[in-house]
């Protein structure tokens, strides 16, 4: 039979609605031939949705962000079967019936519970193979402190930063240290939720507060001035070396935008594009070798999109990596493998094997 593969997205992260972008793609992409789709949609509170999968309810529409609802499908719960080594879709509509397991499930998840472990925990509980790092290297990547701590551990640098766990605020020492201007982020988020740039001392309090609107613990890392460089790494097939893609430098033109927020990712076209990165063919391989090194460091498997700062004398450091990243067509890591000569319906097709081929134990 055909491989049944359950795409799961939404979900409880404030990138709800960009998980619906990148799940809309992935459904569009998959040959009906090869794999029978499950869709299911996770709402906001955390109510799992069985929907007709039809991707173009999962875009971006007039500026318009879909959102998964109950309305969206029939709920399902979706226990283990520990005999079977397979989730299975229960549809309590029809009196708990099972429908038939799932033999794959690929996460379109983006930020907190999705992209930092916890669906991958639920999934080996439950023995599902499934695309994308595991429990471990999820949690790790999503949090930009351990993030940082385990990079440099491996030689690659990263910029200054301090941790504000809750409740502190950052000490005057490490005011001094790192100067203006400030980022302050979320240390668990994506899509920009939550960041701001900090140019006075006096806006750093709102800012933190800002972050810590989405994540309790708060990073703030001083601004590196240079092009933002980012690099898509895929596991090696066969269990070789992770294989890195072309670079893309992403620059912001519009005015109005300080940096790369959440408008100029996904509403505005305010951004342009390099593919390849217009760089110098040794500093391309050391990005590149940094990413490959990253994704080693933290474990991870399948995919990960990792980002970098080049500063005009070219000194390399490591923004962050996003284990799942953005998954539209339009988003950088399709379109940096695209353009490194994989296509993005062959990207899905890789991703599943690659997560069938693991199998469901520890890795
Ligand atoms: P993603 O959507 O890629 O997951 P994210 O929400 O995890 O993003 P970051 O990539 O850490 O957040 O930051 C978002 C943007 O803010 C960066 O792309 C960059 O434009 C800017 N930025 C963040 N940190 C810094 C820094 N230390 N120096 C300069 N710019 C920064
Ligand atoms: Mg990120
Ligand atoms: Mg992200
Ligand atoms: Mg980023």
């Amino acid at each position: 039979r055909k491989t049944r593969v359950a795409i799961v997205f939404g979900g409880r992260s404030t990138e709800h609605a960009i998980s619906c972008v990148s799940a809309g793609a992935v459904l569009a992409a998959l040959d009906p031939d090869e794999f029978e789709v499950v869709p299911i949609g996770i709402t906001r509170d955390g109510r799992w949705v069985l929907t007709d999968g039809d991707a173009t309810q999962l875009a971006i529409t007039d500026r318009r962000l879909p959102e998964i609802t109950v309305d969206s499908g029939r709920m399902v719960v979706l226990p283990a079967d520990p005999v079977g080594n397979n989730l299975l879709v229960l549809d309590p509509v029809r009196g708990g019936q099972a429908l038939d397991g799932v033999d794959v499930v690929f996460p379109t998840l983006h930020g907190a519970y999705g992209e930092d472990g916890t669906i991958q925990g639920l999934l080996e509980m439950a023995g599902v193979p499934y695309v994308g790092a595991n429990v471990f290297a999820s949690a790790a990547a999503m949090d930009k402190e351990f993030t940082k701590k385990l990079a440099a551990v491996e030689g690659i640098p990263v910029g200054p930063y301090a941790v504000l766990r809750n409740g502190v605020t950052l000490s005057e020492e490490d005011k001094e240290r790192l100067g203006l201007p400030v980022f302050v982020k979320p240390s668990r988020a994506g899509s920009s939720y939550g960041i701001s740039k900090v140019t006075d001392w006096a806006d750093l309090d709102a800012a933190v507060a800002a972050a810590r609107q989405i994540d309790p613990k708060v990073l703030v890392e001083a601004a590196i001035v240079g092009a933002e460089v980012e690099c898509g790494v895929l596991e090696g097939e066969a269990g070789g070396a992770p294989e890195a893609s072309l670079l893309a430098e992403v620059r912001v033109v519009e005015q109005g935008h300080d940096f790369y927020d959440f408008e100029a990712k996904y509403l505005d076209n305010s951004c342009e594009y390099d593919i390849p990165a217009n760089l110098p063919e040794q500093v391309t391989r050391q990005v590149q070798e940094y990413a490959c090194r990253t994704f080693t460091a933290l474990d991870c498997a399948g995919l990960a999109r990792v980002d970098f700062f080049v500063t005009p004398d070219h000194t390399v450091y490591l923004n962050e990596i996003n284990t799942m990243p953005g998954f539209t067509s339009t988003s950088m890591f399709p379109r940096m493998w695209a353009a490194t000569g994989l296509e993005y319906p062959k990207l899905v097709s890789r991703l599943i094997r690659t997560a069938l081929r693991r199998g469901s134990g520890l890795h």
